[in-house]
């Protein structure tokens, strides 16, 4: 997606050779029109996929979610993230490792809202180890329901996480795919 490729270079901060700082579009300020083109971009992707809802977790995946069930007419439900994995017989709850935050978080999404049976479309912001994507394909499973596909916005291909997902054969699509940020400098795929 150029319209995405392009605010990357014009608007990203590379701290680190693993980390880049989205925050003016995406991680703090949101660009709702390119967020609306991103959702747009991804129903495409994925009208063929019968998708019953989108789900993401809180919070920067939220309004890329949006945009998304927006254009594909389905609801949108995200994790929550929680302090402490209580057991909580009316959700699902899944311990995942947080890649920016670099401390283990607890996800939890009520049985109300995750189904037997539906397709899930998993949309989030970036994919890095996939921790946060494999965290939400354990929901979906022990709901008994199905993981339609996984959209994501940016994937760094230099970290395993799409790699891994794709090999599970579950369908993964990047919006953007940067290859490498050695040296401050990023390489898209
Ligand atoms: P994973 O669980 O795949 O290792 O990491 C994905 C999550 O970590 C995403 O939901 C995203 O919030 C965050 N993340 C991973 N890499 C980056 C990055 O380079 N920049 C930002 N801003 N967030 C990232």
């Amino acid at each position: 997606m150029d319209l995405l490729k392009n605010k990357i270079l014009e608007v990203g901060v590379v701290i680190s050779k693993d980390v880049i700082k989205l925050d003016s579009i995406l991680n703090h300020q949101v660009d709702p029109q390119l967020t609306l083109e991103m959702g747009k971009v991804f129903a495409t992707r994925f009208r063929e996929a019968a998708v019953d809802k989108v789900m993401t977790i809180e919070s920067s995946g939220i309004p890329i979610a949006f945009a998304t069930a927006l254009e594909l007419g389905v609801p949108l439900v995200f994790a929550r993230r929680k302090k402490t994995l209580t057991t909580d017989d009316d959700a699902w709850s899944e311990r995942v490792p947080s890649f920016t935050k670099g401390i283990v978080t607890d996800i939890m999404v009520s049985k109300a809202y995750l189904r037997e049976g539906e397709r899930v479309l998993i949309i989030d912001d970036f994919i890095a180890n996939g921790d946060a994507a494999r965290g939400l394909i354990r929901v979906i499973r022990r709901a008994g329901a199905e993981i339609a596909a996984v959209g994501i916005a940016v994937e760094k291909t230099f970290q395993s996480g799409g790699r891994s997902i794709r090999e599970e054969g579950i369908h993964v699509e990047s919006l953007v795919k940067i290859a490498s940020m050695e040296n401050g400098n990023i390489i898209f795929e």
